[in-house]
């Protein structure tokens, strides 16, 4: 058991992992979410605060959910989100499409870079080496 408070309602609940709230606000939240996204999509030139206020959801709530890339919006909308690296415009998450392959570009680097020294043969090769130093 790990129990935990949960930090939307602050009942103790058993944490599993995830966001630290419990069921009973899972589920809330879910609703909230559901409620935030019909209504982006029937009123999309709605701004953040009306959004808020209409759905009762806090602002706060509603940029977690637009990090997390669950909700998105229209070129038309008020709400304007910027890529956290080069400020471009973007429609959801924090990255412009940009930045984000420049980003998996470094990671597939990484990934490739310890590959040639997994294929070298490991002690065989001692030998080839030095009679290639000694020509
Ligand atoms: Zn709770
Ligand atoms: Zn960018």
């Amino acid at each position: 058991m790990n129990l935990r408070n949960c930090s939307r309602c602050g009942k103790m609940f058993n944490y599993i992992g995830g966001l630290p709230i419990c069921e009973n606000c899972k589920k809330l939240a879910e609703e909230d979410f559901q409620k935030v996204k019909q209504f982006i999509e029937e009123n999309p030139v709605a701004g953040l605060k009306e959004i808020s206020e209409s759905c009762e959801v806090s602002t706060k709530q509603i940029q977690q959910w637009i990090r997390e890339e669950r909700l998105m919006f229209t070129s038309d909308s008020p709400i304007q989100l910027q890529c956290e690296k080069c400020g471009a415009k973007i429609q959801t998450g924090r990255f412009c499409a940009n930045c984000r392959s420049k980003m998996a570009n470094n990671l597939n680097d990484s990934f490739a870079r310890p590959k040639p020294q997994l294929q070298q043969p490991v002690k065989k090769e001692s030998k080839a080496g030095m009679r290639f130093l000694d020509t």
